[in-house]
């Protein structure tokens, strides 16, 4: 069996986050790549396990050294994937990047091996019920995540699997199951 690199994708609110996390604590064979950001960390973010996070000067500086698989510019800041981890970790066991599209196509294109997941939201009406459920979120940050989720799902064609985070037991599942896939292939 051998290591894949996948990267998950979906619009925000999608709990993309939820399920990768739940699966590395039920999978001792994948890991979570932690990106860098120049955003500010939200209450209860920890330097090093949620992000990296990096002024912008420290960030263009990796940039200009090649440090990053990919990176790519949001709204509240620029995000990058760190190159050495993600090779390095490759070796020993699977490892899962929970990215934005834009950057899962940038990263695809290094590795072509790379496997593309998208998570949906059951519909629309739910995303923006869950968005508007994390009170961290100010009515004109929630339009802007909905203008982006279009942008996002115009690239759906380009992805490998698409999961609907309907029932959380099941996607959770799916996910597990197309790694098993993968890794056997
Ligand atoms: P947040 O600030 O809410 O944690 O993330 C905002 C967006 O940045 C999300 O769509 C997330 O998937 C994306 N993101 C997080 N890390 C990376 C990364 O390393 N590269 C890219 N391109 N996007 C990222």
């Amino acid at each position: 069996m051998k290591n894949v690199l996948l990267v998950v994708s979906g619009p925000s609110g999608v709990g993309k986050g939820t399920l990768v996390k739940e699966l590395i604590v039920r999978r001792s064979d994948v890991v979570e790549s932690v990106s860098c950001t120049t955003r500010k960390p939200r209450e209860g973010e920890v330097d090093g396990k949620h992000y990296f996070f990096l002024s912008q000067k420290e960030f263009d500086r990796r940039i200009a050294e090649g440090d990053f698989l990919e990176y790519d510019e949001h709204m509240s800041g620029m995000y990058g994937t760190p190159r050495s981890f993600v090779q390095k970790t490759l070796q020993e066991k699977s490892v899962i990047m929970e990215i934005d599209v834009v950057g899962g196509l940038n990263a695809k294109k290094e590795y072509p091996e790379l496997v593309l997941v998208f998570i949906m939201p059951p519909s629309k009406e739910e995303l923006v019920r869950r968005l508007k459920g994390r009170n961290s979120e100010t009515p004109e940050a929630i339009e802007k995540r909905l203008a982006r989720m279009d942008f996002e799902l115009s690239k759906l064609p380009e992805y490998d699997y698409v999961i609907v985070n309907d029932d959380f037991e099941t996607a959770l599942q799916e996910l597990s199951d197309l790694i098993d896939k993968e890794k056997n292939k």
